[in-house]
């Protein structure tokens, strides 16, 4: 058996008793004497702490297990190979263990050959959790309890206009002056936009950088400024001197949110008076995807004019070079009456029927996320549960790791839907779609054509027609 002896010391440890570097190599010598095991190489770390693997032995030492040199590494306690339970478990684990090394520990009787010392790999799994948790955990509390006790929350920067001092923010008064009037113009009307340009336009005066939206967004928001601290959603007293006063910061809020709820508004209906034909705008080629105009033929001999619905690189060549997208369109001409009939027949349909709604939102949308969110908890728990039950010894390891695979893939399926629909967000509720419909109160087809053109505009984002296929892309579709 090609055997790997790994010893550390650090320097805190070298004076203690049993601990040094000698002591150790020699009693792992005599240990594989008596095993009969052949000691391939030495790997010595002295004066280094066992916090991190940052070590040149331990670097060594993996190196050559990596290389398939070793069949077994030993030492002198669990602690010389690291001190982090994480770090162990990683190179019993995925160094090791990958490359068919086993793992023997003196003075814990330790060895990963063994049924025993496979099933303790289960409970240093545990402890590795556990350990980072604690750190987690810890390093929560550290800045909860700064927040606490109203005090600066960042070190590396202080807000625009403050500085750091002691554990708290001084004032910079240039600074606070510009952060005064930042939510003084806004509570006066002036929009984030405007109020960016202006005070680039004037310099950005105590600022390295020019103002951006976001950075005017977070001014106007952030508690700080009137004399709060802030850790996560918890707003606590500050310790430093604030610069506007509480009143005047939560008006802000107030108008933060209302301006918000209007420019939402204005966003979801798109300006329905720009366009003069029903579906102008939204139709697309799919022959060749320039979009399609509305063109009118010469008067008939009863003094009327057809009008049709054109692919633009077939029209646009004489008028508007940029429109046209290919050279030869094959696409046909759409009579405009006809056209608007049939995609106003379309709103109709899911007007009458608003299942169809959810339909062709083609997948569904509007997930209420509560339940998956619910479903995982409960599988942690569950994991938790059976850890227990293992170290109850109610468990065998083989169930223990066969029930963890199950519950681990479906927390992975619920944490990838999870992410899908975070991801995908229809520029409409179906249940706005629903509404819109339902205030229409009769059929689409029967209101006048301004009206209709409003409610096209509101459903729908784009019409692709090839040939006499139409396809819809709904607005309340992801
Ligand atoms: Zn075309």
């Amino acid at each position: 058996m090609k055997t790997a002896i790994y010893v550390r010391v650090s320097t805190n440890e070298q004076a203690e008793e049993g601990y040094s570097i000698d002591e150790q190599i020699d009693k792992l010598k005599k240990f594989c004497e008596v095993k009969d095991w052949q000691v391939a190489n030495i790997y010595k770390d002295p004066g280094f702490t066992g916090s991190n693997i940052d070590r040149p032995g331990l670097k060594k030492l993996i190196n050559d297990v990596e290389n398939k040199k070793i069949e077994t590494v030993l030492v002198y306690k669990l602690d010389r190979l690291s001190r982090s339970q994480k770090d162990t478990l990683f190179l019993i684990e995925d160094v090791f263990g990958i490359n068919n090394t086993n793992f023997v520990s003196l003075n814990e009787n330790f060895d990963t050959s063994t049924p025993f010392g496979k099933a303790m790999i289960g409970i240093l799994a545990v402890f590795a959790q556990l350990e980072r948790e604690q750190i987690k955990e810890r390093m929560t509390m550290g800045k909860i309890g700064r927040a606490k006790a109203g005090k600066a929350m960042s070190w590396h920067w202080a807000p625009f206009g403050y500085t750091h001092k002691d554990d708290s923010y001084e004032v910079v008064d240039l600074e606070a002056q510009i952060v005064k009037q930042i939510f003084h113009d806004y509570l006066s009307g002036i929009s984030i936009t405007k109020l960016r340009d202006k005070m680039n336009d004037e310099g950005h005066i105590g600022k390295d950088i020019a103002w951006s939206y976001r950075t005017i967004r977070q001014t106007l928001d952030n508690p700080t400024y009137a004399g709060y601290t802030k850790y996560k959603d918890q707003i606590f007293p500050g310790n430093h001197e604030a610069i506007v006063s509480k009143e005047v910061y939560d008006e802000v809020q107030k108008q933060l949110e209302i301006r918000q709820k209007e420019a939402y508004k204005k966003n979801n209906n798109p300006r329905p008076f720009q366009a003069k034909y029903l579906v102008s705008g939204l139709v697309r080629c799919g022959h060749c995807g320039a979009a399609l105009g509305l063109h009118q033929y010469a008067k008939k001999k009863d003094g009327t004019r057809t009008k049709i619905y054109k692919c633009h690189s077939r029209t646009g060549k004489k008028k508007n070079v940029t429109m046209v997208k290919a050279d030869n369109c094959p696409s046909c001409d759409y009579p405009k009456e006809e056209l608007e009939n049939v995609v106003l027949s379309e709103i109709e349909k899911i007007r009458i029927n608003p299942q169809l709604i959810q339909k062709s939102s083609h997948s569904a949308q509007e997930i209420d996320d509560t339940p998956l969110i619910k479903r995982l908890e409960e599988l942690d728990r569950k994991l938790e549960k059976l850890v227990s039950l293992y170290l109850d010894e109610t468990l065998s390891l083989e169930m223990l790791n066969d029930k963890k695979e199950l519950i681990q893939k479906e927390k992975t399926a619920i944490e990838g839907k999870l992410n899908k629909t975070n991801k995908q967000k229809p520029e409409l509720k179906i249940s706005e779609a629903a509404d819109i419909l339902k205030n229409l109160k009769g059929s689409i087809l029967k209101l006048d054509y301004e009206k209709q053109k409003i409610i096209v505009r509101k459903l729908i984002k784009q019409i692709t027609l090839k040939d006499d296929e139409m396809v819809i892309q709904w607005r309340f579709a992801v």
